[in-house]
């Protein structure tokens, strides 16, 4: 037998146990745990969601499909058994160069929904993906993985992207970013809106009722997943994850509604926004949520060059302070404020966070998250404590959180930290000093935020207040909409701000609306 066929036939048995593996997991090990026999899902093509990737490893990555031959109805439109899918990786666009395939069964209970972690992959390699079923085939989708670890990488190119609210713009940012050669998209929160928009922002409505269970979710991430421009942008680039408040409930906190729901009746919705979002999402199987619990935050690495920690800014963090059930609002007379036991990431992620920044050997280290760091109140006289109105939903309304997360940056002299955040809808650039704008305390870290792909944000006479009153907002502008752009080198962090006007269309044309630096051993954003 020559070796390419003995080598041929080690990787189907690797990949039949790969796929015996993702069996155990999605049927767990219990007493239940009775494979049904899988049917054929029928003459109409059940792709209908495009495919993804995503948590790029140096030798795996996850791929991910749903089959729905009809997307917007309740099951997707396939009855309720398993699905056989084969699923495969190539090294080549037209699959000439199989080098992994296998079987993996898609679950009514999981939504038909597939997640493989592929293994035994090379690293810093682009690949081809596509899944097969009933004769129908997927959309190819094309990967890559990590370099290896502690590899003198010389290069990152990172889109960072977040708020994608479906009925308040068209996705032309999104096909911006699916046509440059970016290594990753990291996406920072609130892929889908659980909520409607003000008319008068409404360029297209959401085509699916207010989600409160999970097939209500379901629809929704089905509803957002059949837009083309999305779909092209997964299966263009591998994307890293974390969540904001829309993929649950807007300003939610932990296991809090900040809109007065009852706690058993928020727990059921977080509960089957947490299984809707990981379905939906190209995560790995080992994040399948217990209940209302999942495990999202993780650290992921691209060679020497940079370790990115995703981090999880909503299901461990406390309430709000001073919440009325009024949801988000401005504090100004709050002496909760002041209480320093107050967490956004909850203690066990804020060590987690801690430990990992200080034993980091990468060269940049990139702390990816869903808010904005930098404060932004305004004063206002008799304001407390502090003199100023604060956002209480943002870092601004934790404040000993923040300043514990950048203790742990500065005390064991953690340098060339780089924080990436969302949810503000605006682009930003600042440093990140130890005390929010005093000038005589050092800057420990740089932070930027790529605006809103499509959701409104600030208008300028706010903004421009703000900046005037946070003499560490270097750069902020919350009317155009669009994505950060992220060069990374050895020698530097380059960072460009895409933008375009509000409401985005469907074939957008962007700009740079600003360009900074971020030089090694030297913390802060500098004009480029
Ligand atoms: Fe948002
Ligand atoms: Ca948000």
């Amino acid at each position: 037998m020559p070796p390419s066929l003995n080598r041929r036939a080690a990787l189907a048995r690797l990949s039949q146990l790969a796929s015996a593996c993702a069996l155990q997991q999605l049927f767990g090990t219990g007493a239940q745990a009775q494979p049904r026999a899988a049917v054929q899902p029928g003459p109409q093509m059940p792709f209908t969601l495009g495919v993804a990737s995503g948590e790029p490893r140096e030798d795996s990555v996850v791929l991910w499909t749903r089959l729905a031959p009809q997307p917007l109805q309740p099951g997707g439109g396939l009855p309720p058994q398993p699905v056989a899918v084969r699923w495969q990786v190539a090294a080549d666009e037209g699959f000439a160069r199989i080098v992994r395939e296998g079987e993996a069964l898609a679950l009514p209970e999981h939504a038909h929904t597939v997640h493989v972690e592929v293994a035994g992959l090379q690293p810093a390699r682009v690949y081809h993906y596509r899944f097969l079923a009933g004769g129908h085939a997927s959309a190819t989708g094309r990967t890559r993985t990590a370099p290896p670890a502690f590899a003198p990488v010389q290069r990152l190119r990172v889109a960072l992207a977040s708020c994608q609210h479906y009925e308040q713009g068209h996705y032309g940012v999104h096909r911006e970013i699916a046509a440059r050669d970016a290594d990753l998209v990291l996406f920072t929160g609130d892929y889908i809106y659980e909520n409607e928009s003000k008319p008068h922002l409404r360029v297209r409505p959401h085509l699916t009722p207010t989600p409160h269970d999970l097939d209500g979710f379901r629809l929704r991430y089905a509803s957002y997943k059949l837009d083309p421009a999305l779909q092209l942008l997964h299966a263009t680039h591998p994307w890293l994850l974390t969540w904001d408040d829309h993929e649950v409930e807007n300003d939610y906190t932990g296991t809090h509604s900040s809109w007065g729901t009852d706690a058993a009746a928020f727990l059921r919705i977080r509960t089957a926004a947490f299984k809707a979002y990981y379905e939906n999402m190209p995560l790995s199987p080992r994040r399948l949520p217990a209940g209302n619990v999942m495990r999202l935050h993780d650290l992921f690495s691209w060679g020497r060059l940079a370790d990115i920690w995703m981090v999880d800014t909503r299901q461990f963090r406390d309430p709000h302070a001073c919440d009325d059930g009024e949801g988000g609002r401005g504090l100004w007379r709050c002496d909760e404020l002041a209480n320093p036991a107050r967490s956004m990431l909850g203690r066990a992620q804020e060590d987690w966070l801690a430990g990992g920044l200080a034993s980091s050997l990468a060269t940049w280290k990139l702390v990816t998250q869903s808010q904005q760091i930098s404060a932004y109140g305004i004063p206002v006289p008799f304001a407390r404590p502090g003199g100023r109105i604060v956002h209480n939903d943002g870092w601004d309304g934790y404040p000993f959180a923040r300043e514990r997360l950048l203790r742990a940056i500065h005390e064991p002299r953690v340098k060339d930290v780089i924080c990436l955040g969302g949810d503000a809808h605006r682009h930003l650039a600042a440093p990140l000093r130890l005390k929010p704008n005093d000038p005589l305390s050092p800057i420990v870290a740089s932070e930027f935020i790529g605006s809103s792909m499509t959701s409104s944000g600030l208008k300028n006479p706010l903004c421009a207040l703000m900046r005037w009153t946070n003499p560490d907002l270097m750069h902020m502008r919350g009317d155009e909409r669009g994505y950060a752009w992220l060069d990374i080198t050895p020698g530097q962090v380059r960072c460009e701000l895409r933008a375009t006007a509000h409401p985005v269309t469907e074939r957008a044309a962007l700009y740079t609306q600003a360009a900074f630096v971020v030089e090694a051993g030297r913390a802060g954003p500098q004009r480029a």
